[in-house]
């Protein structure tokens, strides 16, 4: 039996709420997901995501808010939840890292790496971020004192703390790396990973005494400390499905089987920390995950979509305004996987109007009004059977169509998979013009003739259904209802699906032009 998949989003930091560039990986890992539970049935997939809720700058958010910390991630996590359900991302675990279970978890993983040695606490004098709530070393600063995330001048602090020992493990993740060529996917972002595990890292401080930061999960061998936010948040990628299934059970069967997907500003903290925290909690060297799908940032004018570059947009008001699944095809259209995208409304529209209301719309909309026309939604010739120098490029595309998309979405080339796709749309809109059935029509001597072009233009629309599916859930669902297919008719191959004697049904009009410019 095939392996089980367990496939995330990164645990999003819930100090702003969720735009677009967010959305992007949600939907990526949702396509993914949707893709392997179709490959390898849901029952083996886990899809999860989740908000990260501890830390000083959110202690601080909520502050300014004038909320208790947990009363401003109650209502910020909310939203993240809510935005994902908008866009149908379909999670089976949305976990937060202030649920009680998960905060159990780490402390449990915590004490496992103390027995296990891998814990120690060191008398510690260094230069501080507080934005960045992290120690940094005086070569990693701009001119040895300012930070270079912030820009901001860093503190010198001495204190105890606690430290994870990670450099111990550098050398065996860098192995592992160097030994499995796609952990790390794409490529581009294994040779920055490799990079960063050439030198000697420092030890991870995985604690923050109370006396500066209260908003955390206590160490369960020290009550006058809390944990390092990081150390905290990556653990809820294991948490939640550990507790449903087992530890022991998750831990050997699924988890070397996950799929991670994050952006590329976190690569570092996903090489240099989370293997080596994973390896000091006693996962075995096969039991880390399996691959880090990095994507790059999607920018918006040019300019890179944040928080704190207050170009954010509500990624569920471009499902309000256009309708549901055009946000989704748009980005995965434009964009490269691991490389920077480019957002516009402009664009969008563009977009929209060709791809969805000319290409996909128009065609199913010809297509079911000249079934329902002629022959009342009835399909009277079995499709495919006769093929003339008309049908070929529809039987060679539409038979091939379904696994070139799902070996490049195997491969996390959703564009190109799409445009597979919409090459075969353009197949089925060059058939109609080239057959010209609305003509043939009219002589009732072509009556057969006009029944076998009707035939194989919707066992065409039935195979764009189903392959579409894991990009556009709601648009496949609503083709797959007007062809009036259920799940297992919609999975056949093409040219094995519809029959004489099946009814369609009129259609409903999918994507209507947008005229306007603006959302
Ligand atoms: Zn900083």
């Amino acid at each position: 039996m095939a392996d089980p998949i367990h496939i995330t989003t990164a645990i999003f930091y819930c100090n702003g709420t969720p735009h677009v560039g967010s959305a992007y990986e949600a939907l990526a890992a949702d396509v993914f997901a949707r893709h392997q539970r179709r490959k390898l049935g849901a029952d083996r997939v886990s899809f999860l995501s989740g908000t990260d809720e501890h830390g000083d700058k959110i202690r601080r958010a909520a502050a300014a808010e004038g909320l208790a910390p947990k009363a401003y991630t109650d209502k910020m996590s909310a939203l993240f939840r809510e935005a994902w359900q908008g866009l149908n991302v379909s999670v089976d675990y949305f976990v937060r890292t202030t649920d009680p279970e998960h905060e159990q978890f780490v402390q449990q993983m915590l004490l496992e790496s103390k027995r296990r040695g891998n814990i120690d606490l060191r008398d510690y004098e260094g230069l501080y971020c507080v934005g960045c709530e992290r120690f940094y070393t005086e070569k990693e600063l701009i001119d040895g004192q300012r930070c270079p995330t912030h820009n901001t001048q860093v503190e010198l602090i001495s204190e105890s703390n606690y430290f994870l020992k990670i450099d111990q493990y550098r050398e065996q993740v860098r192995r592992h790396i160097l030994d499995h060529p796609d952990f790390i996917r794409p490529e581009r972002y294994r040779n920055e990973a490799l990079n960063m595990l050439a030198e000697p890292i420092s030890d991870l401080c995985i604690s923050r005494p109370k006396s500066r930061l209260e908003w955390g999960i206590e160490l369960p061998f020290d009550d006058r400390y809390v944990t390092y936010v990081w150390y905290d948040a990556f653990w809820a990628y294991v948490s939640e499905p550990a507790r449903r299934l087992g530890f022991d059970r998750f831990k050997r069967d699924i988890w070397p089987h996950t799929h991670h997907f994050i952006g590329k500003d976190i690569l570092k903290t996903h090489v240099v920390y989370w293997p080596a925290m994973l390896l000091a909690a006693g996962f075995g060297a096969d039991q880390l995950f399996k691959h880090l799908n990095v994507h790059g940032w999607l920018n918006f004018g040019g300019a890179r979509m944040s928080k704190s570059s207050g170009n954010v947009r509500d990624p569920v008001s471009y499902e309000r305004a256009f309708g549901p699944d055009v946000l989704r095809y748009f980005v995965m259209r434009e964009t490269v996987y691991g490389l920077d995208g480019d957002f516009s409304e402009e664009r969008l529209i563009q977009r929209y109007n060709a791809d969805l209301a000319n290409d996909l719309g128009n065609l199913v909309s010809r297509v079911l009004s000249m079934a329902q026309r002629y022959f009342g939604g009835e399909v009277t010739a079995e499709p495919m059977t006769i093929r003339g120098a008309a049908e070929e490029p529809l039987h060679t595309g539409f038979t091939e169509m379904a696994r070139e998309v799902r070996d490049l979405t195997e491969e996390l080339q959703f564009n190109r998979a799409l445009e597979r796709l919409w090459m075969r749309l353009d197949v089925a809109n060059k058939y109609i013009v080239e057959t010209s059935p609305f003509t043939l029509a009219k002589d009732p001597a072509q009556k057969n003739r006009v029944a076998e072009i009707l035939a194989n233009l919707l066992e065409s629309l039935r195979v764009v259904a189903d392959v579409l599916e894991p990009f556009m859930p709601v648009t496949a669902r609503r083709i797959a209802e007007m062809l009036n297919v259920d799940d297992e008719l919609l999975r056949r191959p093409f040219g094995e699906g519809l029959k004489p004697g099946h009814r369609v049904k009129p259609p409903v009009a999918l994507f209507p032009r947008i005229e306007r410019t603006g959302a």
